[in-house]
């Protein structure tokens, strides 16, 4: 048992530590301070409690613990993962119009509710909303925080004492991820969940069966990050709209991504559903992310009757997720850069889109570039493979999106060891190990991120 008061000798003097490491992290100084004394505390306490470390292997530990905290810092990634739309690496990149339009707002003054001609207090939200609706082809929209909001909030609108029934199809009673569940959402909502039909059938008829004097509504929500295949059933959305209207009630869907356009005609994938088709087909209120296929900014679109519309904006809890007016100049812009290319669209405003639409043979003339330019030693490393990209975060879960990507052996180092490397390097860059070897696949990546993957990958 080591003595604990010489020991505590080894500790680290913090002021020495703090100064070592502002030259090493560039984080406030006022941040290394508390973080160097939350850490030397922690390492008095296992000191007293029996550890034996010294000196060196502490600061060592601190050094490595302050480093890692500093790459948790929001800072661009490179995604090469080939996962379109990721949620971990912040969903669908914004347009260059769109950021320009963003930083202009951001920075100064603007009249989100001020009515320029009168001089008077103007509706928020007001010119998108109705953008918003002549998209959608919609009688009325709103925006929220999100669609897991949009949809808590639409279930807390149609649910009331006595009639909160909601009745869904055993096969939509979807997890999204990050907390999100069918079930769950509706409990958090005051509405009581009545599941209908089979996994993997549901008919008109269970629909109807369900149907008592406390139902409120029924609903459907898109599996957006699964499939079901063989046997499968469930009756279309105009009967069930048929059926629903027969009894008074409203028809809602969760539509989950938001697609504007026919994604079957960018790439050999599935078709998508649109709001447009939800909303012709006789869905009362549908709600989706904005942050999706939609490209625009994290946010929730609620569209449908003008009278639920209106509805929902009047609950209290409406205000509780209300969008700020950063996030409704990202999305008036992202409405209007489709509105202005309604019918041919115009995808090179939208990320997301350009990269499922890229071509493979403009992909791999990429990959070949970026080769050429690496070190000698690094190309002999690299090969060019056949890659499947995937639309990702919950839109399309059966598509496979033909990529190409660079796959490199590591030379001296493990495929793990260079795979962080990159994923802590500057700018950071995110692949994929399989197999033993780094998959860095090129159709997430931005072209314009060509050079600086060359940078990075001659770096490690
Ligand atoms: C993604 C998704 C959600 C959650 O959307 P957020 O905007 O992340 O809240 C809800 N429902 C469906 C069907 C989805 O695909």
């Amino acid at each position: 048992m080591p003595n604990p008061q010489q020991a505590l000798r080894e500790l680290p003097s913090i002021e020495l530590l703090v100064k070592a490491l502002a030259e090493l992290c560039p984080l406030p100084r006022a941040l290394i301070t508390s973080f160097v004394q939350r850490e030397i505390t922690r390492h008095r306490k296992e000191i007293l409690a029996g550890a034996s470390l010294n000196r060196e292997e502490i600061e060592k530990d601190i050094t490595e613990r302050l480093t890692n905290f500093s790459t948790s810092r929001l800072q661009p990634v490179i995604n090469a993962t080939g996962v379109i739309i990721h949620t971990n690496l912040g969903r669908s990149p914004l347009g260059a119009v769109a950021a320009q339009k963003l930083t202009e707002i951001a920075t100064g003054y603007c009249n989100l509710e001020f009515n320029l001609p009168d001089g008077n207090r103007g509706k928020r939200a007001g010119y998108l909303e109705t953008a918003l609706a002549s998209l959608l082809g919609a009688e009325a929209a709103t925006s929220v925080n999100n669609c897991a909001a949009a949809l808590v909030l639409t279930l807390r609108h149609l649910c009331i004492d006595g009639k909160n029934e909601v009745i869904v199809s055993r096969s939509e009673l979807v997890e999204i991820g990050g907390g999100f569940r069918i079930p769950e959402i509706l409990e958090t909502s005051g509405a009581k969940l009545v599941e209908v039909g089979a996994t993997n059938k549901t008919h008109l008829n269970d629909y109807a069966k369900a149907i008592t004097p406390q139902t409120a509504m029924i609903l459907k929500v898109h599996r957006s990050n699964f499939y079901i295949g063989g046997f499968t059933d469930e009756p279309e959305v105009i009967e069930l709209a048929e059926l629903a209207h027969s009894h008074g009630l409203p028809l809602v869907e969760d539509i989950g991504s938001g697609a504007m356009m026919d994604t079957d005609t960018l790439a050999p994938i599935d078709h998508e559903p649109t709001p447009q088709e939800a909303l012709k087909n006789g869905i009362d209120l549908i709600c989706f992310s904005g942050d999706k296929l939609l490209g625009g900014p994290q946010s929730g679109i609620i569209a449908g009757k003008a009278e639920l519309i209106a509805g929902i904006k009047q609950e209290p809890f409406f205000r509780a997720v209300r969008c700020d007016k950063l996030i409704l100049t990202v999305l008036q812009e992202c409405i209007d850069t489709y509105l202005a290319t309604k019918s041919e669209p115009d995808i090179g405003h939208v990320p997301a889109l350009q990269f499922i639409a890229e071509k493979v043979q403009n992909l791999r003339k990429r990959a070949e570039n970026i080769i050429s330019q690496l070190p000698e030693h690094l190309q002999s490393r690299c090969a060019i493979t056949d890659s499947t990209a995937r639309t990702g975060g919950g839109t399309m879960p059966k598509s496979e999106i033909p990529s190409i990507a660079i796959s490199i052996t590591p030379e001296k180092t493990s495929v793990n060891q260079m795979a962080k490397r990159l994923r802590t390097g500057t700018p950071a860059a995110v692949g994929t190990v399989e197999g033993g070897r780094l998959h860095l696949d090129l159709r997430t990546v931005f072209p314009h991120q060509d050079l600086a993957l060359v940078q990075s990958l001659s770096q490690v």
